[in-house]
This record gives structure tokens, C-alpha cells and sequence, in this order.
């Protein structure tokens, strides 16, 4: 099985973008990039704003190759309705959605979903709801969670979560659980066991905000027992590395793991490529040339959205 993480925070964008090849099946999870409006006050930088439409030409690549296109919620950086990734992508592939009618909340519910399904409107050769299902295409499998959090509450909505199988190996998707707050953030998990998992990681870099002290303790002494459920390899990136300070809690995680033969790394590492964390560095890169982004339309346009 191939696993290539295609866009992610490691690499300068918001996106969890991973596309996924077995012996007969090549799919596609949550095909989107963006990035943060507003960070320390400042909009994107120019450096940002490149790096989104070069990793947008990359999903736009593979999204054509994959048989499969997943969307794991209604946020932008997982599903673009057309602003930086042509909505042709879907035509004629098997799109698998979180179920936008229930477990959903107002605005991705009311707003998102139906604005998605509407511009992709007869392109795909079939779509369907995805939640708590499992299907068979060939020889690969793709189960999904039953709807979860997104995060520590239901403010945000909810995800479903997604598992590969080709017989030998399993990979699976967290989406966008914060880093597993919650006991039932970690039950697909234990469900599936993967080898390869993708995580998205706490978010940190809101600690004392939108995240708790306690949430952060409980996220990380949930990671640790994730990867001690038998992991090869956990991807944490993401939220995560939206924080300055990513690196040291990765380390604090691989400490806490050591006694088990597991990688704990980002997407970058897992692919061999120098980290690009462009939006935690966004302040730096302003001191470094003051170049606010001019934006190209679809970008002004996902920036408009909120993120
Ligand atoms: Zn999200
Ligand atoms: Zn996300």
C-alpha cells in the first residue's frame, strides 16, 4: 500500500489532503487546502499564498488519478467547493461524504454541505453518505467511523473517520479530533488497529483559548495509548503544527512511547522533505520581507469563508 501525504500543515498549508493506493484502488481523503485568515493579527503571506496554489496543483493531480474522493466534514480545508481546486475532480468518481443531513452542526449543516453538494451536482458516478458504513471494492476495503466531534465538544461539528485495508495493511484518517480528547475519539481506532495512523493532534496553539489544560492532558495521554495500541507509524500534523512549539510536543510524545518501536512524525518527515510550517512562522516571515499576499480571486474568496 502507498500512503502520500499530499498537503499538510508540515508542509505549509492547512489540509490533511493523503491519497492512498492499494493493489486496485486509489482514493483520495479530504481533497482540500487553505489557510488561516488571520494569524497574530496578520492576513497570509505571500510565501503562503504560492505554497497553497502549488500544493491545489498537487491535490488537483492526484484527485484526477484517484477512483475514490472522501470528505471527511464540511470545513474548507477538506472540501472545496471550487474556489482553489477545480470542482471536476469529481466527475465520474465515487465520492464518499460525511452525511450532511445528521450529526452535523448549523453551519456546515445549513451552509457548507449544501453549497458543496450543489457545485459538485451531477459530476460524481455515485455519492454517498458515509457514516458508520464499510464497503469492498475489489480487493481493498474502506470502512468508516460512526460520527464523532470535532474535538472536545460538538460546537465545531462532527467528522467521520476513515480505514483503509488491502489485507496486510490498514491506514487510517482521524480527521479533525483535536488529538483524541475523548474515549470515543478512540474507538474506531481500536476497532480498525491500523499500522499507519494520521492524526491531526491537539490544538495547541489555542491553549488557555479553545483548548483547556485538561483537554491537552487528556489528548496526549490518548495519543500515547494509541500508539501503544500497536502502531507503526502515527502521522501527527495538522493542528498540531499550527503551534511554535510542535516540536517539543512531539518529542514529549516519542518519550512517553520509547518503549515501543513506533515512528511518531510529521507528514514532511514521513515523506524525507524539510518541514515548512509557513503559518506558524507567519510573524517571522513578515519581519522577514513585508509582503502582505495579493489574492488571486477563489483564494480571496476561501479566505472570506472563515478557514
Ligand atoms: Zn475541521
Ligand atoms: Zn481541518
Amino acid at each position: 500500500m502507498k500512503i502520500i501525504p499530499i498537503a499538510f500543515e508540515s508542509l505549509g498549508v492547512r489540509s490533511q489532503a493523503t491519497f492512498i493506493e492499494t493493489s486496485d484502488l486509489k482514493i483520495l481523503v479530504d481533497p482540500a487546502v487553505s489557510l488561516a485568515p488571520r494569524r497574530y493579527g496578520l492576513p497570509p503571506h505571500k510565501m503562503e499564498v504560492e505554497k497553497l496554489l502549488e500544493l491545489a496543483r498537487s491535490v488537483n493531480e492526484y484527485a484526477r488519478e484517484a477512483d475514490v474522493l472522501v470528505i471527511t466534514h464540511y470545513h474548507y480545508d477538506h472540501h472545496d467547493p471550487g474556489f482553489v481546486i477545480p470542482k471536476d475532480i469529481y466527475r465520474g468518481k465515487k465520492v464518499f461524504i460525511k452525511d450532511p443531513n445528521s450529526f452535523i452542526n448549523p453551519s456546515q449543516g445549513k451552509i457548507r454541505a449544501p453549497k458543496f453538494l450543489n457545485s459538485i451536482k451531477g459530476l460524481p458516478s455515485s455519492i454517498q453518505s458515509a457514516d458508520g458504513k464499510g464497503f469492498v471494492l475489489g480487493h481493498t476495503k474502506i470502512k468508516f467511523s460512526y460520527p464523532v466531534p470535532h474535538g472536545a465538544d460538538e460546537r465545531m461539528g462532527y467528522v467521520v473517520q476513515v480505514a483503509v485495508s488491502d489485507g496486510d495493511e490498514t491506514v487510517m484518517i482521524t480527521s479533525d479530533i483535536e488529538g483524541a480528547p475523548r474515549e470515543m475519539h478512540m474507538e474506531f481506532t481500536q476497532e480498525v488497529k491500523p499500522s499507519t495512523l494520521i492524526i491531526d493532534g491537539p490544538l495547541s496553539y489555542m491553549l488557555g483559548y479553545a483548548l483547556t489544560e485538561d483537554q491537552f492532558d487528556a489528548s496526549m495521554d490518548n495519543l500515547e495509548k494509541i500508539v501503544k495500541q500497536g502502531l507503526t507509524t502515527m502521522i501527527i500534523d495538522h493542528h498540531l503544527v499550527r503551534d511554535q512549539r510542535y516540536r517539543e510536543i512531539i518529542s514529549s510524545l516519542k518519550l512517553r512511547v520509547k518503549e515501543v518501536n513506533a515512528n511518531v512524525m510529521t507528514a514532511a518527515e514521513y515523506l524525507k522533505e524539510e518541514e515548512n510550517p509557513l503559518e506558524s512562522r507567519r510573524k517571522e516571515l513578515f519581519s522577514e520581507s513585508n509582503e502582505p499576499a495579493k489574492l488571486p480571486r477563489g483564494v480571496a474568496e476561501l479566505l472570506k469563508g472563515g478557514g
